[in-house]
């Protein structure tokens, strides 16, 4: 009796909220007239285009503004007009933190905060990261049931959100940045399983997250600004340790972020073969030819410096006396070693620290990278070909192009000539569904 009202339940409820036909469902057709089309940002924009989308990927784009009657036996057609809009391909960013933004008591949340509380303030960070124009991002450290069940929630269409590569917990050593310290240990005793001290134990967390779930692998070379904790910006992880982490992850067909501020723990990580550096905020000419060597992106992440220094200088009391001084010596160096980095080639690949940063003002990372003195068309490679080629999805993402995910967004004016009109998209479709449409 209990399974037949119980099916019928569940049949009733499906009733609703399915199209009722057996005959397969029906594809979704869209149309977007683009006024100015940027679909690769490596090559010229073209004018009056019209992008095909068929359910969540694009189909075709054509020359023109082409109508339903051109697209025989699609049915309904949905036109969407941007034809006085700049379009272009959905921005990634490769650092965020999506389940978080720092506030203060930011040690209480820690013993506090529940994984399903972490999922669920996800849901409205991810989407904010969304509505800025960022189709996909890279979460480079969560607690780690949180991040996988956001993960899967979007990809299964439940909620809408960005594409999310997650990492799981950052890798780091007991008593490193990506450790909780300070705690008795009565309260908060038992380490996450990203924590790990010599090779062999680097290598059982990282295993361990990729058993779990993990599509890339984050650790912490160094210390961090952050961390409550008085270590500095050094190296944290010995060389070996970085090694067992870097190709235990490659075995397993992960690409590997590296955190790292200081010089030697740069160097040490772009050493073991990691495939970014995250921050590198002391990078010299020395860190340059090893990036070049083993063709390792640097993620700047700038808004996380100025926004760490604005806390600092302008909120006492937020931070911790050691954190607020680390803030203000790293936050301006890392503008100055993105420049030196950009100016002798090295590939850069955008992205924000969001958490540190508020969640949705992630666009602001691209006006900083143009007033540290980057060309607006590079920053805009950084956020769309190079991330994607970092992610390890070009394929999919990155571009505009016949195959790859409907991921799309416009703006008002020429971000070419003025990054800034990127700060607040007037359009955002990600995998064909329309999330802004102002
Ligand atoms: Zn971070």
């Amino acid at each position: 009796m209990f399974y037949k009202i119980l099916m019928i339940t569940v049949g009733l409820f499906l009733g609703a909220i399915t199209v009722p036909s057996w005959g397969g469902e029906k594809d979704n057709w869209v149309i977007i007239h683009a006024g100015t089309l940027l679909a690769d940002a490596r090559l010229e924009t073209r004018s009056k285009q019209s992008i095909i989308v068929k359910n969540d990927s694009i189909f075709d784009i054509r020359a023109g503004y082409i109508s339903a009657t051109d697209l025989p036996g699609a049915g309904d057609v949905e036109i969407i007009n941007l034809k006085d809009k700049f379009v272009m391909a959905g921005m990634i960013d490769s650092h965020t933190h999506v389940t978080g933004e720092i506030e203060p008591h930011e040690r209480e949340k820690a013993v506090t905060t529940s994984d399903s509380e972490y999922a669920l303030a996800g849901s409205v960070y991810a989407r904010r990261v969304l509505n800025a124009g960022f189709t996909t991002v890279r979460n480079v450290g969560a607690p780690r049931e949180s991040i996988f069940a956001l993960r899967n929630s979007i990809r299964k269409g439940q909620i809408l959100g960005p594409r999310i590569l997650a990492a799981g917990w950052a890798i780091s050593p007991l008593g490193g940045h990506g450790d909780e310290n300070g705690f008795r240990p009565d309260v908060f005793g038992t380490p996450h399983s990203g924590i790990c001290n010599g090779a062999d134990d680097c290598r059982r967390a990282v295993r361990d997250q990729i058993k779990y779930g993990a599509d890339v692998i984050k650790y912490v070379a160094t210390g961090g600004v952050l961390s409550k904790i008085a270590t500095g910006t050094g190296q944290q992880f010995t060389d070996a340790e970085q090694v067992a982490i870097v190709q235990s992850a490659h075995a397993m067909g992960r690409k590997v972020a590296a955190h790292a501020h200081g010089k030697g723990g740069i160097e040490a990580a772009l050493r073991a073969g990691v495939d970014s550096i995250e921050h590198g905020s002391y990078l010299d000419k020395g860190t340059i030819k090893l990036f070049r060597k083993h063709g390792a992106y640097l993620v700047p992440t700038l808004l996380a410096g100025a926004t760490v220094v604005d806390m600092a200088v302008n909120q006492p009391g937020f931070f911790t006396p050691e954190v607020a001084a680390k803030a203000i010596l790293v936050g301006p160096v890392m503008a100055k070693a993105l420049y030196f980095a950009y100016k002798n080639g090295v590939k850069i690949a955008f992205g924000t620290d969001s958490g540190v940063s508020a969640h949705g003002i992630n666009g602001r990372e691209l006006v900083l990278m143009v007033q540290a003195g980057m060309a607006e068309r590079d920053v805009i490679i950084s956020a769309t070909v190079n991330a994607a080629d970092l992610l390890g999805l070009p394929d999919r993402i990155g571009t505009l192009d016949a195959g790859k995910s409907a991921d799309i967004i416009a703006a008002s004016g020429d971000p070419l000539k003025d990054i800034s009109t990127l700060l607040s998209p007037d359009f955002v479709m990600v995998r064909g569904v329309v999330a802004v449409d102002k």
